[in-house]
């Protein structure tokens, strides 16, 4: 049987969300329970949204909760402070660093008709964007450019007043099964000529992305229902590679407790924050655990290594998961209680002290 091999992927544009936190914690859990690997790799494609130090605290909060991976990359304090290094046969997992494969792989899809060049100026785009506002049809480009017969300018240097978009198929459907929301399908004449190559070449997400995973071998893509919608993108990038395609799992929003979309407005959402006030890692790890994913008993308390045990993609639910603090706080009391005085005592000096 294939290996199993799952990625947690941020983009280090901040402080890591609790949301993310459960991307992480369900692909570790399926990696372990299925004796496979999973990876850290670091997508830093959108130079604009980048925030200096958020890969260093992205790591060191992963080490802190335990979520052990084999591969991607790593803190060594013990060569410098905030020293980061990379480890792992597939690497770099610093996809700035591994801009030349990118480019590699979109000369490939040019050359075989599935990506072609486009000159549109910015001025073209927001005039035709507005337009099909206008006119109430969803935002796409119009393929104006789809048509031209030109070599490669971007052997030259890589960067110019042009991006690089996939040719998508005219007609047809791109159909994949979701292992949380079932079978998706899709016309392709609403797929949009997405972007792949910017103009500062660079890739975008979508081309660094697949061409990532397939190259890391990576057999499940679990990440956030907000990439569900990008995915017959990436099944018609796989196709036109000619590669296997991943499975695809994709989790269901975290909400507040008025159902809107977890945000800062209504509450802490980084784990920082909740380090910060005192919830213990265990205590967080166990809450994440249950929103999204049902153990099938009544149960609640969950070491990490029952966790592995039990953790399965079927008890993830499709509907979307509400945060509700009340329960973080019994589940953090329930940790508390089983330490011992001595360890909690320890735990709580910094506390006292800054008080
Ligand atoms: N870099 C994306 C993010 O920040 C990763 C999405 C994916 O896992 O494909 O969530």
């Amino acid at each position: 049987m294939k290996k199993i091999r799952t990625r947690f992927a941020p983009s280090p544009t901040g402080m890591l969300h609790v949301g993310s936190l459960r991307t992480a914690l369900y692909n570790y859990l399926f990696a372990k329970h299925n004796n496979g690997d999973f990876l850290l790799r670091i997508e830093d494609t959108d130079k604009a949204r980048f925030v200096d130090g958020s890969i260093e605290s992205l790591v060191e909060i992963l080490n802190i909760t335990g979520l052990e991976y084999s591969e991607g990359v790593f803190r060594a304090e013990a060569l410098a402070p905030n020293k980061i290094v990379q480890r792992g046969d597939f690497g770099q997992y610093i996809q700035s660093e591994r801009l030349d494969i990118y480019r590699k792989y979109v000369d490939e899809l040019i050359k075989n008709d599935h990506a072609y060049f486009c000159f549109c100026s910015q001025e073209r785009l927001e005039e035709m964007r507005k337009d099909q506002q206008a006119k109430k049809v969803a935002p796409m480009y119009d393929g104006k450019c789809r048509g031209l017969k030109i070599n490669s300018p971007f052997q030259k240097g890589g960067k110019g007043d042009f991006v690089i978009r996939l040719k998508t198929p005219e007609d047809g459907f791109t159909e994949f099964k979701d292992l949380i929301y079932g079978k998706i399908r899709i016309e392709n004449k609403i797929i949009d000529d997405q972007v792949l190559m910017k103009s500062d070449g660079y890739p975008t997400y979508h081309l660094a992305n697949v061409v990532d995973d397939h190259l890391m071998k990576i057999s499940h893509v679990i990440r956030g229902e907000e990439w569900l919608p990008s995915t017959p993108k990436h099944i018609l990038l796989y196709k036109a590679f000619g590669w296997e395609i991943p499975e695809f799992a994709h989790l269901p929003l975290l909400l507040n407790p008025d159902k809107s979309k977890l945000s800062k407005r209504q509450g802490d959402v980084t784990v920082e924050d909740y380090f910060k006030k005192g919830y213990l890692p265990e205590a967080l790890l166990n809450f994440i655990l249950l929103l999204g994913w049902n153990p099938k008993t009544e149960e609640e308390i969950f070491s990490l290594e029952e966790m592995i045990k039990r953790f399965d993609l079927s008890g993830v639910n499709k509907t979307g998961a509400i945060f509700n603090t009340e329960k973080l706080d019994w589940i953090n009391g329930a940790y508390i209680r089983s330490m011992s005085l001595e360890e909690l005592t320890k735990l709580c000096v910094p506390y006292l002290e800054e008080a």
